[in-house]
C-alpha cells in the first residue's frame, strides 16, 4: 500500500471507530478528502484506493482537477468547493464543481443559480455558519439560518442540502462537542423543513470524533490523507 492508500484506510478506521462510539451507522457519513494545493498524482492515488469525493479551495485550481480527471479517470468523482467563494469567481464554481458548501449570502447564491449550466443537476449547496469563529468573516450567524435557506431553496439552479461550519480550533473534546452540537441543532431544525436537506458538513482532522458524535454526515480531511501540505510552491 502507498501512504496515500494507507492513511485513507486509517481515517476510515477512525470513522467507523467514531461511528461504533455513538451508535451511529458509519454508511452515514461521508469522507471528504480534501486535495488542496495536492498534485494530481496524490489524487489519482486516493482514486485508486477507492475515494471518490474530493474537496478543493481555490477555484482555478479545482476546474483543472475536474478537467485532467473527467479525462484520466473512468471512475464519477464528485467535486466540492469548500473555499471562500468570489462573485468573479462564481461562473466556473456553477459550471465545474458538485457543490459548494460555503454559501453565505443571497447574491453569491444567485449568481450560482443563474450560471449553473441547464445541462447539468442543480449545484448542491450547503450554507456556512459562523458558529464559533468571531475573528473569521465566513459564514453567517445561526439567527440568519431560516431567511437565507428559504431564499436559496427558492433558486431553481440550486438544491440546498445542509450546513457547513469551519469552527475555532479547540483542543478539548468537550468543547468541541458542544460547538458540534450547535451546529446540529440547527441542522435539525433545517431538515425539518426541507426535504432535500440531508448533509451537515463538519469535522476536520482534529476534531473528526466530536463532530461525528454531534451528528456530523460529513467530515473534511486532508492532512490525514494527503500529510502537510506546502504552500511555498503556489
Ligand atoms: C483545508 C481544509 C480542510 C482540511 O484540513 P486538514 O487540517 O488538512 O484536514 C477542511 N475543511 C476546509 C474548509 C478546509 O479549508
Amino acid at each position: 500500500m502507498n501512504d496515500i492508500a494507507h492513511n485513507l484506510a486509517q481515517v476510515r478506521d477512525k470513522i467507523s471507530t467514531a461511528a461504533a462510539l455513538c451508535g451511529r451507522d458509519p454508511q452515514e457519513i461521508t469522507l471528504l478528502a480534501v486535495s488542496k494545493t495536492k498534485p494530481a498524482s496524490a489524487i489519482a492515488d486516493a482514486i485508486a484506493a477507492g475515494q471518490r469525493a474530493f474537496g478543493e479551495n481555490y477555484v482555478q485550481e479545482g476546474v483543472d482537477k475536474i478537467r485532467y480527471f473527467s479525462e484520466a479517470s473512468p471512475h464519477a468523482l464528485q467535486w466540492h468547493f469548500i473555499g471562500p467563494l468570489q462573485s468573479n469567481k462564481s461562473r466556473l464554481v456553477a459550471e465545474h464543481f458538485d457543490w459548494c458548501h460555503t454559501i453565505d449570502r443571497l447574491r453569491i447564491a444567485s449568481r450560482l443559480s443563474e450560471q449553473r449550466p441547464a445541462s447539468l443537476p442543480p449545484l448542491n449547496v450547503l450554507i456556512q455558519v459562523n458558529i464559533s469563529d468571531e475573528e473569521s468573516k465566513s459564514g453567517i450567524v445561526p439567527e440568519e439560518v431560516d431567511a437565507l435557506a428559504e431564499q436559496v431553496a427558492a433558486l431553481p439552479g440550486l438544491c440546498l442540502r445542509g450546513l457547513m461550519a469551519i469552527p475555532a480550533p479547540e483542543h478539548e473534546y468537550q468543547t468541541q462537542f458542544a460547538v458540534a452540537q450547535q451546529m446540529a441543532v440547527a441542522f435539525a431544525r433545517l431538515k425539518a423543513r426541507y426535504a432535500s436537506v440531508d448533509t451537515l458538513s463538519l469535522g476536520m482532522s482534529d476534531d473528526m470524533e466530536a463532530a461525528i458524535a454531534a451528528g456530523s454526515t460529513m467530515v473534511r480531511i486532508g492532512t490525514a490523507i494527503f500529510g502537510a501540505r506546502d504552500y511555498t510552491k503556489q
